[in-house]
């Protein structure tokens, strides 16, 4: 098959994640992981820091890009030059949403959602528990990359320094 999307936020990204990266790039001729700028969201780490981790941990991957995107993923898939997504799925949980998702990206760009099922190992594991357990201090390096575990605690460590000093001067 030629070229999938893999859209996310990545925030940040997860042992999980990579796992289906690997698997779709036996699968697909590209793969480009396509990471929502979503600014709403308030990520923990901006867009740029995520195309960055995403770029460092896949560097060996001829055949998968990193690039980020705003807006409708149904323009950017087209913008570059696909016409397949796709989605991991951890469980039925995923399903609705996803569903739902795929009809609309089918509806409004005839862009077809290929899901892949996550490893049993990686399928409970989430960038929002990952954000979780590592604000309040414990080792996330069993889910995700060890660059990326290191640059997660070095982030919580500033916002925790900044969040310090506004406690201790408040205006
Ligand atoms: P989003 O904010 O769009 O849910 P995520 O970064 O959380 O983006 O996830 C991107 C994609 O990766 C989604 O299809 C999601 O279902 C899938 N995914 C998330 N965690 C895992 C995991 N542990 N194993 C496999 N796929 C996963």
């Amino acid at each position: 098959m030629p070229k999938a999307v893999y859209p996310g936020s990545f925030d940040p990204v997860t042992k999980g994640h990579l796992d289906l990266i690997m698997r779709a790039s036996r699968i697909f001729e590209q793969v480009i992981v396509g990471v929502l700028e979503n600014k709403a969201k308030m990520p923990l780490f901006s867009a740029e820091e995520r195309v960055k981790m995403l770029e460092e941990v896949l560097s060996d991957c001829d055949n998968v890009r990193v690039l980020s995107f705003e807006g409708l993923l149904t323009d950017f898939v087209h913008m570059v030059g696909a016409d397949t997504v796709l989605r991991g799925l951890r469980g039925v949980s995923d399903f609705d949403y996803e569903s739902q998702m795929a009809a609309v990206n089918q509806d409004l760009g005839s862009v077809e959602t290929i899901f892949m099922m996550a490893e049993p190992e990686y399928s409970y594991i989430s960038s929002s528990a990952v954000r979780e357990l590592a604000s309040y201090g414990k080792d996330v390096s069993r889910y995700v990359p060890c660059t990326v575990s290191d640059k997660i605690q070095e982030k919580i460590k500033k916002i925790q320094e900044k969040e310090c000093v506004h406690y201790e001067q408040p205006h």
